[in-house]
């Protein structure tokens, strides 16, 4: 345990939480018991207070999904209403509440990228993406076609933490020691252009390259066995990748060509993160299944949900003849409370035409960090709207990463992204840090001021990386 203390540990956790009882996700087990959690406690707007009472400008919405900020009285007032009125109930057997009914209503209406049928609850994306596992299944068999049973995801992408939602996430922690991925999920080309493409390559010849790919995995597998494909239209955890131009209607347009269903996870995307309602009305996809979570119910409280295509809902609907019940939900599916608030969270996208917001402020946003891509220790920044990537790269390069036990000086995992990270949150800033990837997707009400502020933090703290990585170069003669 003691190799992996750190001794110059810069994290400004707080001490008086070490080594508490919880096993924490996506935390390393001896960071539980090792060292200073950073332990939230209060939300205003654009930020967040820890248990000191320190302040942090939150550039990640908490886990990309506080999308109205931290104290919107409608939202809390909605669940205060509901609380009152009717804390629970379930949605089962033919019975339900009007909450559920109205969200239902509410979100067929808002998609309009495809037309969607029916809505699904679950308690968050993971859910709803195995309920998409499940939906298909269940689809192509009662169809007579039970051995379309793969899919297929991509490299990088990020899905859930469910045995099948990790199963379908192309991250390999997310595999590695749980045995996983499950045997009937298959992982085509990560779209991230910067990486991957060949020398002399545009966007546009390396998204053909990437769906011609796809088709030779399919024929490779045998067109009759996939059943669908799932992509985030924008990748969020596997490291903010927008697709490069004309990819979604090259890969559309090989997905359809053999019958496979499109689902659209846009948990991240949803409710205007890239300056338009969804994920799909941005790259015109159309797809056949949606995933929801996150924006909402502005994470207000924990809800996901599942968009059905009329073809589908037809089959679930004739099968109930021969199955009656189609088996398959949770208590909380349209927990009313939650549905209460997603109903006002949605209303409030529309009032304030939060998408329009979003990208009206993006140029700001993305071009005042975008401004920092001449750093020597910057590979790429990349993003739009209200989601950035930045990936650390010696030699501006992502075949020279730098050693990872150079960021084993914040209390994070590894990387110089990790130390970027930790000058961030002593400076108030929060951001998302995986190795030498550093994420942001802040609140969707931010401001010019909010905006100004994040930039201002996020150059401090990579001139003081800039100068770390300086100082370890010489040491290690790089
Ligand atoms: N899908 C995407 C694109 C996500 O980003 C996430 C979570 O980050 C999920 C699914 C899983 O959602 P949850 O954590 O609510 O289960």
């Amino acid at each position: 345990k003691e190799a992996h203390l750190i001794k110059d540990d810069v994290s400004d956790g707080s001490k008086s939480f070490k080594g508490h009882d919880m096993l924490a996700p996506f935390t390393a087990g001896w960071q539980t018991t090792d060292a200073n959690p950073l332990v939230i406690d209060k939300s205003e707007g654009c930020y967040v207070y820890d248990a000191d009472g320190k302040k942090y400008i939150d550039s990640l919405a908490g886990l990309w999904c506080t999308a109205l900020g931290g104290n919107e009285p409608r939202l809390v007032e909605a669940a205060m209403k509901q609380l009152n009125s009717l804390p629970f109930y379930h949605s089962f057997w033919n019975r339900t509440t009007k909450p559920s009914l109205d969200l239902a209503k509410d979100l067929l209406e808002m998609f309009t990228a495809n037309k969607m049928e029916k809505a699904f609850f679950t308690n968050g994306g993971s859910d709803a993406n195995d309920t998409q596992v499940k939906l298909v299944w269940y689809y192509y068999n009662a169809l007579g076609k039970p051995e379309k049973k793969k899919f297929i995801a991509r490299n990088k992408s990020y899905h859930g933490s469910t045995l099948i939602s990790a199963s379908l996430s192309g991250l390999p922690p997310m595999h590695n020691n749980f045995d996983l991925p499950a045997p009937f999920v298959l992982h085509t080309d990560c779209p991230h252009y910067w990486r991957f493409h060949l020398e002399g390559e545009s966007e546009e010849d390396f998204a053909t390259r990437l769906a011609k790919n796809l088709e030779e995995l399919i024929l490779k597998e045998g067109p009759e066995t996939i059943a669908a494909f799932i992509a985030e239209p924008v990748m969020g955890a596997g490291g903010v990748i927008p697709p490069p131009a004309t990819y979604f209607d090259k890969i559309q347009a090989v997905v359809k060509k053999y019958d496979i269903l499109f689902i659209a996870d846009e948990v991240i995307c949803a409710f205007g993160r890239l300056g338009t309602m969804f994920g799909c009305d941005k790259y015109n996809i159309k797809p056949d299944l949606v995933t929801l979570a996150k924006a909402l119910s502005s994470a207000y409280m924990p809800i996901g949900a599942v968009l059905v295509s009329p073809q589908i809902n037809e089959v679930i609907y004739s099968q109930s003849n021969k199955l009656g019940t189609f088996s398959h939900g949770f208590t909380y599916s349209g927990h009313p409370v939650a549905c209460a608030v997603a109903i006002e969270a949605l209303k409030i996208y529309k009032e304030r035409d939060i998408p329009g917001h979003v990208s009206s402020m993006a140029p700001r946003f993305q071009d005042g960090l975008k401004a920092f891509s001449d750093s020597p220790i910057i590979g790429e920044i990349r993003g739009t709207g209200f989601i950035l990537g930045t990936e650390f790269a010696d030699n501006k390069s992502p075949n020279t990463p730098f050693p990872a036990e150079w960021g084993k000086l914040a209390n994070f995992v590894a990387g110089v992204g990790a130390y970027f990270g930790a000058e961030c949150q002593k400076l108030g800033m929060l951001v998302r840090i995986a190795g030498d990837i550093i994420m942001m997707s802040p609140p969707l009400i931010m401001g010019t001021e909010h905006i100004d502020e994040i930039i201002s933090k996020y150059e401090k703290a990579l001139r003081a990386t800039e100068e770390r990585v300086k100082e370890l170069k010489s040491k290690h003669n790089k």
